[in-house]
Formats: structure tokens, C-alpha cells, sequence
């Protein structure tokens, strides 16, 4: 479970953010975060993943309090986290399987393990996770050889990879055709609910959001102004 309380953060430019945020998301809830340009979604996204420092209020995972983590401690509960990007984030130049298998080791330590191979459980693994998205045709195509839909298909193997406790997803469709983006939004909730992993999608289209999320959070000038199951959510929201 992911408990966000009170969070707070004001950037050194004097900008506040997040002006106290509280929500929690329980295991195999999917959220949509929602809100204009500016209303503070990536700043969310962003203090719990950590890569920015957030001012005040906890943020706990499973009990952990994230706010209160550095250096060593903060890199292993990072990944607990599994992200998923709009763009991707894909090496090229290594094939689907060898960008899942990087995905958990990050890519110094990828290249290590590659040259002394990796173990058979690790690949045997990173299959069924391939196999899952639909991919299984396709684990030893490279990178670039890939549409825009099975890169985040390879997305979303890598993330899941590390068995997150928690998926963080930063407009995944952002970047795909409204069909395509309707399959990868099912498949990304479908798999959330198959692990009981919690999520948060931050999503500008609220439509798709609607179709396939569990929960909407909306955000406006740092504060939640929307908490509730999709059909709540009206044009006045
Ligand atoms: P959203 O993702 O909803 O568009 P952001 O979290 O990017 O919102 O931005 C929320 C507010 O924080 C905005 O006022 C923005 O200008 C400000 N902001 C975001 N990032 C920074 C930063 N690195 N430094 C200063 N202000 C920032
Ligand atoms: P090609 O497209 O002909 O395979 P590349 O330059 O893309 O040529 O890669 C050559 C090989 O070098 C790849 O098959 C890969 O195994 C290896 N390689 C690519 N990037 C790295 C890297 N950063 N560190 C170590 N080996 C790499």
C-alpha cells in the first residue's frame, strides 16, 4: 500500500507544488492522476520516486517511509518501484529480452552480467513477463527494429521485472495512436490487478483515463481537487 500524507514541496524558486497532498492506494488499485499543465503531477510523480526532494509530509510504501531515505537506503527503495515512461527509455541497440534484463540492474551492471551471462532463472523469468505483454515472438529483435506500442510493451516487461511494490507510469500513451494506447492502457491495468500492485498513471487524457482506471485523483495549483471511482468525475471537476 502507498500512503501519501501531507506531502509538501516547494521548489528553491518559491514555487509550491504540492500544497499537501494525503491519499492512500491499495494493492492492485490503478489511479489516474489528472489535472492541468502546472498542477503539480510530475512534482507527485517525482517526490515519490525521489528524484526530487519533497519539502515536507511522508510518503510511505509498505510501511517505509520514502522521505526519510538516502544514499544507499534510497537507491534500494527505488527499486521497489518500477517505472514506466512516455518515451520508453529503451537502450536501442540491445534486444527486447537484454532491455528487460538491464532493466533491474541498470546498465553498468547489466553489461557486467552480460559477459559473465546471466542466470537461467533471470531469463526464464524476463520470458514470461515477454510472453505476458505479447512479445514473445519478438524477444531477440532489437530496440529500434520495434513499433511504438511493443516499446512500451518492452516498458512495461522491464518495469515489472523487479517485482515493484508500486508502478509509477508517466503518460504512457503520450506518444502512441488512440488504438494502440487503449490496448496499453488495458494491459498495464490488467497486470496491476493480476499482482495486486498498486499504481499511478499520470495521464492528460481523461477520456482513456475514465475507460480503464480504477480510481481518478485530480490535481489543481498543488492540492487535490478530485478523489473518487471514474463516474464521479464530471465536465465541472
Ligand atoms: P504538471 O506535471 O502537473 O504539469 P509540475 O509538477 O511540473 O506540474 O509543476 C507544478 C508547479 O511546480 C508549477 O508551478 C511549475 O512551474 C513548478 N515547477 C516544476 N518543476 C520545477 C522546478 N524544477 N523548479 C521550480 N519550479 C518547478
Ligand atoms: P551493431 O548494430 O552492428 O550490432 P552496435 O554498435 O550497435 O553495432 O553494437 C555492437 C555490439 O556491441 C552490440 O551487439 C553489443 O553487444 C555491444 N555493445 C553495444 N553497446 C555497448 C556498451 N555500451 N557497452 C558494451 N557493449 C556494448
Amino acid at each position: 500500500m502507498l500512503e501519501v500524507d501531507s506531502l509538501e514541496k516547494r521548489y528553491k524558486t518559491g514555487d509550491m507544488a504540492l500544497r499537501g497532498i494525503s491519499f492512500t492506494v491499495a494493492k492492485g488499485q490503478v489511479v489516474g492522476l489528472i489535472g492541468p499543465s502546472g498542477a503539480g503531477k510530475s512534482s507527485l510523480i517525482r517526490c515519490i520516486n525521489r528524484l526530487v526532494e519533497p519539502t515536507g509530509g511522508a510518503i510511505r510504501l509498505n510501511g517505509l517511509d520514502l522521505t526519510k531515505l538516502s544514499g544507499g537506503n534510497l537507491r534500494q527503495a527505488r527499486r521497489r518501484i518500477g517505472m514506466i515512461f512516455q518515451e520508453y527509455a529503451l537502450v536501442e541497440r540491445l534486444t527486447v529480452m537484454e532491455n528487460v534484463l538491464s532493466g533491474r540492474l541498470g546498465y553498468v551492471a547489466f553489461w557486467r552480467s552480460f559477459f559473465r551471462r546471466f542466470p537461467q532463472t533471470d531469463v526464464d523469468k524476463a520470458f514470461q513477463l515477454l510472453d505476458r505483454v505479447g512479445l514473445q515472438d519478438h524477444v531477440d529483435k532489437r530496440a529500434d527494429a520495434l513499433s511504438g506500442g511493443q516499446r512500451q510493451r518492452v516498458g512495461i516487461a522491464r518495469a515489472l521485472e523487479q517485482d515493484p511494490e508500486l508502478l509509477l507510469v508517466d503518460e504512457p500513451t503520450a506518444s502512441l495512436d488512440p488504438k494502440t494506447s487503449r490496448q496499453i492502457m488495458r494491459l498495464i491495468c490488467e497486470v496491476c490487478r493480476e499482482r495486486d500492485l498498486p499504481a499511478i498513471i499520470n495521464i492528460h487524457d481523461v477520456v482513456l483515463a475514465q475507460m480503464f482506471v480504477d480510481r481518478i485523483i485530480g490535481l489543481r495549483a498543488g492540492a487535490v481537487v478530485f478523489d473518487g471511482p471514474p463516474t464521479d468525475l464530471t465536465d465541472t471537476a
